[in-house]
Formats: structure tokens, sequence, C-alpha cells
């Protein structure tokens, strides 16, 4: 018979109009035009660095060993090697949690001792950026455990914070918190009050490399990646993401985990 056949939209962006296009294809068309896509992302996006790195090597090449310059040249393929050591990482991430069965519900995460260990990190990371130092709060909430693996969960809520702190200029307020939901699971959230994201964005920010600005987000340090393992990881858990922002009104993201992984301690 016939594979069967889905309808997809497909949107191309140009000197702000956009076009939709709606198009039928078989499941695995669209699985393969989505790894092709894939591919091409993380092509460009390690041959960036790469051609950086390389044209610094034949300037220092050029150089005269004591040159003064030397230690600035190197000091920019670090931070182009740094790019390529996150985005390498980040994929290995993304992998790991798409090959590995789903966390079972044997370990107990303190929620209180899992977000004040997130918060310290991120507090670290703030005063090294540029663009910090930012006040990163953390806001009590119930005490509570949670079934899961707890490097994920970990990983999921410092991209969070990571992002809030990235994207917020100095002197930017980010809480980190956590309370119950009216079914009984559970909500961590991480709010700022920076410039927030325009509605159109919102539904595409966890797909796999899609940024708002793309060369800030590289310039501070993103491989566009993060939002996409925080969602990984919150499906993986039974959970999801939500995200809550507007443009000028700061941001909130979270991950909202069911009943079934919560326990009131
Ligand atoms: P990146 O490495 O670029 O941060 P992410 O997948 O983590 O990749 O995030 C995708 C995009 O979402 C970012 O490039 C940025 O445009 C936007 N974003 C994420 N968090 C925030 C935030 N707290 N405030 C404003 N924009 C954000």
């Amino acid at each position: 018979g016939h594979p069967q056949r889905i309808s997809i939209n497909l949107y191309l962006y140009g000197k702000g109009r956009r076009l939709m296009l709606t198009r039928e294809v078989t499941a695995l068309e669209l699985a393969e035009a989505m790894r092709r896509d894939f591919v091409a992302n993380v092509s460009h996006e390690i041959r960036t660095p790469l051609t950086v790195v390389s044209g610094f090597i034949e300037t220092l090449l050029t150089l005269d060993l004591s040159a003064p310059e030397r230690r600035q040249y190197l000091e920019l393929m670090g931070t182009q090697a740094q790019r390529m050591q996150s985005l390498v990482s980040d994929l290995l991430t993304l992998s790991r949690l798409e090959g590995s069965p789903v966390p079972g519900v044997g370990e107990w995460i303190d929620a209180q001792a899992m977000l004040s260990q997130v918060v310290s990190e991120a507090q670290a990371l703030s005063e090294v950026l540029g663009s910090g130092p930012h006040q990163v709060l953390a806001q009590d909430g119930p005490a509570l455990q949670i079934a899961g693996a707890r490097q994920e969960l970990h990983s999921a809520m410092s991209n969070l914070v990571g992002n809030a702190v990235r994207h917020t200029p100095a002197g930017a307020q980010v809480r980190v918190g956590w309370r119950l939901a009216s079914d009984g699971g559970a909500v961590f959230y991480v709010s700022d009050d920076g410039p927030g994201i325009e509605a159109e964005h919102l539904p595409r920010l966890t797909e796999r490399f899609y940024r708002v600005d793309r060369s800030r987000s590289r310039e501070t340090g993103g491989t566009g990646l993060g939002l996409a393992i925080v969602k990984h990881v919150a499906q993986r858990h039974g959970g999801q993401v939500l995200i809550e922002s507007a443009s000028g009104q700061g941001s909130t993201f979270s991950v909202i985990l069911p009943p079934s992984r919560v326990l009131l301690s």
C-alpha cells in the first residue's frame, strides 16, 4: 500500500516576511529531511570556529616567535576551541538522551539540594561572564523529592539558569525555584527580568540550533542546543517545558514533572 502521508508546514523567512508552504510528505521523507538539515547545521557550526583557528595558525606561522600579538591570537584560538568543545559535548549529551532508556523511579533527588547547587554554579558563571554579574536568587519551595536521573535533571536546570545569565544584561535578576502543581506534579522554574522573547519565536525555541539572534548567542558561548536538551530531559521524565515570555518583560522557563515523579517529604 501507500506509505502514510503527513502534511507539514515549511516556513521560509526573508526580508521580514514569512512564507508558509504546505507540503505532503511521508514520515520517512520527513525524517530524512530533518537528518540532512541537522548534519548541515552541525557542519556549519563546526566550520565557523575551525576557520577562525586555521586563520590564526597561518598568521602565527608568519610571526616572529617573540611577537607581542602572539598571546592575543592564542587567546582567540582558545575561545574558538572551547566553542567546538561545548558543541561536541552538547551533541553527545543529545545523542545519549535519545539512545538511552527512560530513567526509572529508583533514585530520589532532593529538590532543594539540586537547585541550590545549580544556583551556586550559575553565580560563579555570572561572575566570569563579560555581561555579568547578575543577581541569581534561590527561591524557597516545598520539601520534595523527584524520581529521575540526577545528572540529567541537574543539566536541564543548569541550562535554563545558564541561559538566563547569558541572555540578560549585567545586574539582571534571575530567580530559581520550584512549587507544587495543582495535579500534584512539580514545576521547576527559572525566571529573569531580561529582554524577553517575542511571541513568534517561542514555539521554535526548543528546536536544535534555533536562536533568536545567531551572532549574539555565539558571543555568549551558546551552542544553540541547550533548550533541545532541556526538552528531551523533561519529556524523558514524562514532563514538558513551558516558556512564558514577552518582549521587554523577562522570561520564565519551567520544567513541569508529572505527579508520578514527585514525592512530598
Ligand atoms: P543558546 O546556546 O543559543 O542559548 P538555547 O537552545 O539554550 O541555545 O536557546 C535558544 C535561544 O533562546 C537563545 O539563542 C536565545 O535567543 C533564546 N533564549 C533562551 N533563554 C533566554 C532567556 N532567558 N532570555 C532571552 N532569550 C533566551
